[in-house]
């Protein structure tokens, strides 16, 4: 049985987290703050609870910046459950917005009793001929957000303004120029606007990111812009992130910051009540229009400070200490800092792969690939080749790198608790079934392959018994007697020590 520190974990989510936080997190589950009762046992409304609620919005408001006029809330529905809150929430706010808009134009001219019936005709012309909700569909979540906003409010509302298989073959994996996208024109563009523009930051499945915020969705002005939907969940917290630029953002807890269970939302505030109130749940029936469940009611889960329900604080505490944990790391860098090693990390993988594109092909377009999540495929998809590198990666304790069944082949996971070394340990892996690999295919022809496969190597700089012995280990497993001896400090061409 293999313990914590001899297994590198690459799943798409849940995901690792560091070693630090789940110590500390058994402790509490047994005793939180000495208070003799466990983290998971004490009352959601109680002062520890509003403390660690507290403490978990700061972190998370230093670390991405987030201005003043934005809400945190957190919710337990998934990233999933957000697909629906959000376009219950953004169908809602624009009915409200045209209702106002309706009555003061038409208050003029009507008497008060045939004011509503004249305002209802009016909102119905309105929602079927203008009520839309673009999405850039740009792999599998965005593909499904796109659906639930299609059931509903009807596919005719929903404006699929870019779907990026039209761009890749019907496949995902690029993201067509923003010049090609078919959204919904503004006012100044000619238009009547948007209910949402809704991206999903990071595709998980697929392995596409968006390089930055695409400028044909910047603000026109106050009343004129994009309210843009971001989908962060498997990017949340990674990179740094110009909050002002979004409407919304939201992303489960389970890749990046913690345990599964809850979902944050930021929101901003303009579109909350007091200054935007909600359609009345009466009007929006009477319009065909759906009325979500309280627990997804952004407006609710705001007044009551995310604790209108049963709020799993424990998680939210786990949260909290990950976060904590990158603002007392990277001090005044703040997420830029987690920014720089991921994006380190997603290289040397990415720079292990395109070394070898003999053997090696990753999924998505260089353009757009992932920093979280790495797909890639051996050999052109050749199934055997992919069974034998997972195989081979097991056997030095690399878990999680099957890749999703609809795209196939290997995903590896490059979460913020995804270690260097990992990352390290798995390029070394790739290599290593590179030359296998080289030496079957030759193998059949006469020719053998001899890969030099660096160990240990003493330098006066890690000279110590264990790597001694190590070594030595090493060494009796080289299959050529002609190869089988130390590597030396003369043999790194004078880069030892550095
Ligand atoms: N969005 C993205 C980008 C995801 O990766 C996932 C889950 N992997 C979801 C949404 C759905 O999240 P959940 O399973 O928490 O509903």
């Amino acid at each position: 049985m293999p313990s914590r520190d001899q297994v590198s974990y690459f799943g798409a989510g849940p995901a690792p987290l560091p070693t630090s936080v789940l110590e500390k997190a058994s402790q509490t589950l047994l005793n939180y703050n000495d208070m003799g009762i466990g983290i998971t046992e004490i009352s959601h409304r109680s002062p520890e609870a509003n403390q660690i609620l507290a403490d978990t919005k700061t972190a998370l408001a230093t670390l991405l910046d987030i201005p003043d006029d934005y809400d945190i809330l957190f919710l337990q529905s998934g990233g999933s459950g957000q697909f629906s809150a959000v376009v219950y929430h953004m169908v809602s706010s624009w009915v409200e917005k045209r209702r106002k808009r309706a009555e003061q134009e038409i208050k003029a001219e009507a008497s008060d009793r045939a004011l509503e019936q004249k305002v209802f005709d009016r909102l119905q012309k309105e929602v079927k001929e203008e009520l839309r909700l673009d999405y850039l569909v740009t792999g599998s979540w965005s593909l499904k957000a796109s659906q639930e906003a299609a059931r509903l409010v009807g596919a005719e509302h929903v404006n699929v303004a870019m779907d990026a298989r039209k761009a890749n073959d019907g496949k995902f994996g690029k993201i067509p120029a923003e010049n090609e996208w078919k959204l919904t024109p503004t006012k100044k563009q000619g238009g009547t606007g948007a209910a949402l523009t809704y991206l999903c930051d990071n595709e998980t499945v697929d392995g596409v990111e968006f390089p930055f915020f695409p400028s044909v969705l910047g603000a026109q002005s106050p009343d004129d812009e994009r309210l843009v939907i971001a989908d962060m969940s498997s990017n949340f917290i990674s990179r740094k992130v110009d909050v002002s630029k979004y409407a919304v953002i939201f992303g489960g807890a389970q890749k990046n910051i913690g345990t599964t269970g809850i979902t944050i939302v930021i929101v901003r505030k303009s579109l909350l009540p007091p200054r935007a109130p909600l359609a009345d749940p009466r009007l929006l029936r009477d319009l065909k229009l759906p009325v979500g469940p309280i627990v997804l009611d952004w407006p609710t889960i705001a007044k009551n400070n995310s604790l209108y329900n049963t709020l799993p604080i424990f998680d939210v505490w786990v949260a909290g200490q990950v976060m904590q944990s990158l603002v007392q790391s990277y001090g005044s860098k703040k997420i830029a800092g987690q920014q720089e090693v991921s994006v380190r990390k997603a290289q040397l993988i990415y720079e292990t792969l395109d070394a070898h594109r003999e053997v090696y092909q990753v999924v998505p377009d260089k353009s757009v690939r992932s920093r979280m999540n790495i797909c890639f495929r051996v050999r052109g998809g050749n199934a055997d080749a992919e069974k034998a590198f997972l195989a081979g990666a097991a056997e030095r304790g690399l878990l999680g790198l099957k890749g999703h069944r609809s795209v196939g082949g290997m995903r590896a996971s490059n979460y913020n608790a995804v270690t260097l070394e990992a990352v390290q340990k798995l390029s070394k892996a790739a290599v290593a079934h590179m030359a296998r690999s080289c030496a079957a295919e030759r193998g059949p022809h006469g020719i053998r392959v001899n890969a030099l496969s660096p160990g240990y190597i003493q330098t006066p700089v890690i000279a110590d018994e264990e790597v001694e012995a190590r070594s030595k280990e090493g060494i009796e497993h080289v299959p050529s007697a002609a190869l089988r001896k130390a590597g030396g400090a003369q043999v790194l061409g004078g880069v030892e020590g550095q």
